[in-house]
């Protein structure tokens, strides 16, 4: 089972604008758009944020659409470099 700490996740390999919902990978149930709070640990420090994601009612796997993550991701090399800069 993937676990959201993990950073980036499934969803790269997803067409995740084109199709709204899907069915879950791992038991075949369509799934429901919810937001998701992602948590890294980087250099010590904790980054979090609220996440457009596709949920799966069943199974509780939580897919993500990969490009807000490497967008997250930037954003949080961004303040560990002292850069103030919201890009959201
Ligand atoms: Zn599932």
């Amino acid at each position: 089972m993937m676990k959201r700490s993990c950073s980036l996740l499934v969803a790269t390999s997803i067409d995740f604008m084109k199709n709204r919902h899907f069915n879950c990978e791992f038991c075949d149930t369509m799934t429901e758009t919810g937001f998701v709070e992602i948590e890294v640990k980087r250099q010590g420090k904790d980054f979090t944020s609220k996440m457009k994601a596709e949920i799966c009612p069943n199974c509780k796997e939580e897919y993500f659409d990969g490009g807000k993550l490497v967008e997250f991701e930037s954003n949080v090399k961004k303040q560990l470099a002292g850069q103030k800069k919201q890009a959201a």
